[in-house]
């Protein structure tokens, strides 16, 4: 569905460094990304590509239709809610610009006054942050991280 791919588009959360840290792959999809010179990470002797995704950019995915089965099949609550029509999609993509202005201004914000990188992860940002590790950082920042959160848990994660 079009609306899918713009609102997926506008959003990216699945191959960069705000949602998951791998997706799992099926061992001919790992050969396939291995060919494509795509990390991976071994995960209990299984390859699954590393995320943030090497195929990713703020363009879309590069590899879009040859992108593993989990990259096809997986839809965040957002996103079904849209497809079958619960959630208007200008609702859906005003969140999603909600969401990607405060992952950028993170990212940005860590790039110019941290060497902790945003490529780390959210939820390993905000460990950082409940342990008092990035107390160096602006309090909007940390007010950021907080806000995201809640966004991803109320509206894109599974309850
Ligand atoms: S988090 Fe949802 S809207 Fe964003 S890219 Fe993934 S499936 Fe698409
Ligand atoms: S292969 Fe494409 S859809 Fe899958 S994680 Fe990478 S950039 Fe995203």
């Amino acid at each position: 569905m079009a609306e899918s791919e713009d609102l997926c588009r506008a959003c990216g959360f699945c191959c960069d460094w705000v949602l998951f840290r791998f997706a799992e792959l099926f061992p001919d999809e790992a050969e396939w990304a291995q060919r494509r010179h795509l990390p991976l990470v071994d995960r209990a002797g299984k390859a699954s590509l590393a995320i943030p995704c090497g195929a990713h950019s703020r363009a879309g995915c590069t590899v879009y239709d040859e992108r593993p089965t989990v990259c096809r099949s997986f839809r965040c609550v957002l996103l079904r809610g849209v497809a079958d029509g619960h959630t208007p999609f200008d609702k859906a993509s005003a969140l999603v610009a909600r969401a990607r202005a405060l992952a950028d201004r993170i990212a940005e914000q860590l790039h110019a006054s941290s060497n902790v990188s945003a490529v780390a992860g959210l939820d390993e940002l905000a460990r950082l942050a409940s342990e008092g590790q990035l107390k160096q950082l602006p309090p909007a920042l940390l007010l950021d991280i907080g806000e995201l959160r809640m966004i991803l848990k109320r509206s894109f994660l599974p309850p």
